[in-house]
C-alpha cells in the first residue's frame, strides 16, 4: 500500500491487496453485524455518492477504481471526502469486485455513517404522509418502498418490529439513491402504538379484509399515516385495531394479494393524487 497526497487532511491510499485491513472492513459491511458495529453502510455509484454528500450524509471512505484517476467528477468527490475528514482509496478492479461482490462493479463506492430518525422527532403537519411498514422482510420491497416514498414526496418510513435492514447492500441498491433522501425511523410495536396516539391525522391501514375501498377516502385533510402489513402475515390485530380505517385495493383475477411494494405504491399515488402534477417539459 502506498500513500499519496501526504499531508492532506484526509488520506488517499492506493490499495491492491484484498488482505488490506481497510478493504476487509468494507467487505465486512455485507453483514448486518459489522454494519452495526461500524455504524456504516455502502452505496455504489458516483451519482449516489454525490447526492449523499449534497444531502449532508457523512462519508467515512470513498473507494474508486484506478480507471477513475483523472476523471474530473471522481477527483472532485475525492477532494470533498478528504475535506470532510474521510479516507479515499484508489483500488484495483479485483478489490472493487470483491467489495461489491459484483462483476463489472461501479467505478465508485462510498461508505457512509448510518442515520436513523428518532421516532419522537416525527411531528406530522397537514399534507404530510408517512409510511409505517410492519415487519417488512424483503430488502427489495423495502428499497422499492423507500424509492416510491421519495417519488411521491411523502415524508419518510417507520419500520415497525423486526425488519430487514434499511442499510443492507440489497436495500440500498433497490432505493436507487432514495435512501439518502428519505428519513427512516425504527420502532417496536409497543413504541409505535404509543407514538401513534399522538398522531393527529388519519391512520390508514391496508388489509385484505378491509371494508373500505381505498378510492373512497378523502386523504386531503391533515397528515396521513399509511400502515402496511408484513409480506406473509399481513397486519397483526394489535396494529390493525390501531388504524382509523382499514382500506382495501379491489382486485380481479386469481392473485390473493398484491406485492407489498406494489400495494404501497398504489396507495401512495392515491393519497398524494392532488399534490402531484406534471411539470413543464
Ligand atoms: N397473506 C398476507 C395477508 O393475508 O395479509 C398477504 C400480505 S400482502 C403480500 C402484504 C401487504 O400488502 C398487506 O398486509 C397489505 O398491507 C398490502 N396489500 C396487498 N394487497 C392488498 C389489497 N388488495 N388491499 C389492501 N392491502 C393490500
Amino acid at each position: 500500500m502506498s500513500e499519496r497526497h501526504a499531508g492532506a487532511p484526509g488520506q488517499v491510499k492506493e490499495v491492491t491487496s484484498l488482505a488490506n485491513p481497510l478493504v476487509k472492513d468494507i467487505k465486512a459491511l455485507a453483514l448486518k453485524k459489522f454494519r452495526d458495529q461500524q455504524n456504516a453502510f455502502m452505496a455504489e455509484g458516483l451519482k449516489l455518492v454525490i447526492d449523499a454528500l449534497d444531502l449532508g450524509w457523512s462519508i467515512k471512505t470513498l473507494v474508486f477504481a484506478k480507471a477513475g484517476r483523472g476523471n474530473a467528477a471522481v477527483e472532485k468527490v475525492a477532494a470533498r471526502t478528504v475535506a470532510a475528514g474521510g479516507t479515499v482509496l484508489e483500488v484495483s478492479e479485483k478489490v472493487l469486485t470483491a467489495i461489491t461482490r459484483r462483476d463489472n462493479p461501479q467505478m465508485v463506492v462510498g461508505v457512509f455513517a448510518q442515520k436513523i430518525l428518532p421516532l419522537k422527532d416525527i411531528r406530522a403537519r397537514d399534507g404530510d404522509v408517512w409510511v409505517a411498514l410492519d415487519r417488512v422482510r424483503d430488502p427489495g420491497n423495502l428499497g422499492t418502498v423507500i424509492r416510491t416514498v421519495d417519488a411521491v414526496g411523502a415524508k419518510g418510513v417507520i419500520l415497525v418490529g423486526e425488519t430487514t435492514d434499511p442499510f443492507s447492500v440489497e436495500t440500498v441498491r433497490a432505493t436507487m439513491g432514495s435512501i439518502f433522501a428519505v428519513p427512516v425511523a425504527k420502532a417496536t410495536p409497543e413504541s409505535f402504538l404509543a407514538w401513534r396516539k399522538s398522531f393527529s391525522g388519519l391512520v390508514a391501514g391496508t388489509h385484505l379484509k378491509g371494508a373500505v375501498d381505498y378510492r373512497s377516502v378523502d386523504f386531503a385533510r391533515g397528515p396521513v399515516l399509511l400502515l402496511m402489513g408484513n409480506e406473509q402475515q399481513g397486519l397483526p390485530d394489535s396494529l390493525a385495531e390501531s388504524c382509523d380505517r382499514l382500506l382495501r385495493i379491489p382486485q380481479a383475477g386469481r392473485a390473493d394479494s398484491l406485492n407489498l411494494a406494489v400495494a404501497t405504491g398504489v396507495m401512495l399515488f392515491e393519497i398524494r393524487r392532488g399534490a402531484l402534477k406534471l411539470g413543464p417539459d
